[in-house]
């Protein structure tokens, strides 16, 4: 990869390559945009298998944080840390030397959880820097909670667009954030449809919230009035949208569209596509409120997905665009101001 070439295209700021031997450490920690303030992201440990893909995922997921911050009207930017999982990785010592990695950047990166870590490696990182969301017992500790009422707070916007008030809603995972809203929506009054690739999961989440569970295979295709999407990204091609029988797409994986065409398919078609990086902010909203704006309540921010999401959906119906592309431009808008 020609790395500088890469970030002048992705508009990254930096990328840092770190390893420790000892701890079996090694990874990347990208930093796209500190326009705003500084870089918010999580670290990520995986099994990747080349530094290449590593560094590609640290690259994708950074930007997107600073899109998701933007539009969430944050003060911060966007930053991802990626960690290769390894046999060899000494995982107290390996995280420990990661906390020192972030600690010398001075307050430019503040981390915390994404895939693959637990409690006890964000201990770790405490131990060696304070730029961490960890070990406040006040802390948003269950931001899986806060992620699913955002996409609730959005859903509820796309049903009101589309003159819905009970909905039949098929979600795809139910795992933390999809169980979480699948509680959430049974609370409304909505009929629920859950799949998951691990049935018994299914299983138990639709006999806690009287759902009909369905065959992970056939869940796009469900004939229902909201596909919540809560598993894992690149779900909604191209080829998929024409399966698609709901009248809304509303979930909180990241990436849900494979290609920015997908979106335009969905717009084609008369499917309201909620952009996952709007609706899916509840967590990083609550923890940057909380960690650096010293906030303890983001029930307000919160209910403003529902507002943004609405002004997304009128500027897309005016000008006959997708919704991902609109708010891909009222993220870069204010990127932009903030750089002037
Ligand atoms: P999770 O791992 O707890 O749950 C994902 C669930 O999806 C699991 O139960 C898994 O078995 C299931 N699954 C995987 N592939 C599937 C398939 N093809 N069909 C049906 N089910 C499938 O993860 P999570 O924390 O609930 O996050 C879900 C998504 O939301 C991810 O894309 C994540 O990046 C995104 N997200 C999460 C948060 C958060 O606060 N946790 C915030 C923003 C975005």
């Amino acid at each position: 990869m020609n790395i500088l070439e890469e970030m002048t295209v992705g508009g990254h700021e930096q990328i840092i390559a770190f390893q420790n031997r000892a701890a079996g450490l090694r990874g990347f920690l990208a930093i796209h945009s500190t326009a705003l303030g500084p870089a918010v992201g999580g670290v990520r440990l995986w099994r990747y298998a080349s530094e290449e893909e590593a560094l590609t995922d640290a690259l994708r997921l950074s930007r997107a944080m600073t899109y998701k911050a933007a539009l969430a009207e944050l003060p911060c930017g966007g930053g991802k840390a990626v960690i290769i999982d390894d046999p060899g990785l000494k995982r107290a010592e390996a995280f420990e030397a990661y906390g020192r990695v972030v600690e010398g950047l001075g307050g430019r990166f503040f981390t915390g959880p994404d895939v693959g870590i637990t409690p006890a490696d964000l201990a770790a990182i405490a131990r060696a820097t304070h730029h961490v969301a960890c070990g406040s017992a006040a802390g948003p500790d269950h931001s899986h909670e806060e992620t699913a009422l955002g996409v609730w707070h959005g859903m509820r916007a796309c049903l009101e667009f589309a003159g819905l008030r009970r909905a039949r809603v098929a979600i795809q995972g139910v795992g933390s954030v999809g169980l979480q809203l699948a509680r959430l929506l049974k609370r409304e009054g909505m009929e629920l449809l859950v799949a998951d690739i691990e049935a018994s999961r299914a299983r138990q989440a639709a006999e806690e919230v009287g759902a009909e569970t369905l065959n992970p295979e056939e869940v796009l295709a469900a004939p229902c009035d909201v596909l919540a999407p809560c598993a894992l990204g690149g779900v909604i091609t191209v080829e998929t949208v024409r399966r698609i029988r709901a009248r809304i797409v509303c979930g909180c994986a990241n990436n849900i569209l494979a290609t920015p065409e997908a979106g335009d398919e969905l717009a084609r078609r008369g499917i309201l596509y909620a952009p996952d990086y709007l609706v899916n902010a509840g967590g990083l909203i609550a923890g940057v409120e909380f960690y650096l704006l010293k906030r303890c309540d983001s029930t307000a921010s919160l209910a403003r997905i529902y507002d943004r999401m609405r002004r997304v959906l009128e500027l897309a119906q005016q000008r006959g665009v997708s919704t991902a592309r609109i708010a891909d431009e009222l993220a870069e808008a204010r990127l932009q101001a903030a750089g002037r």
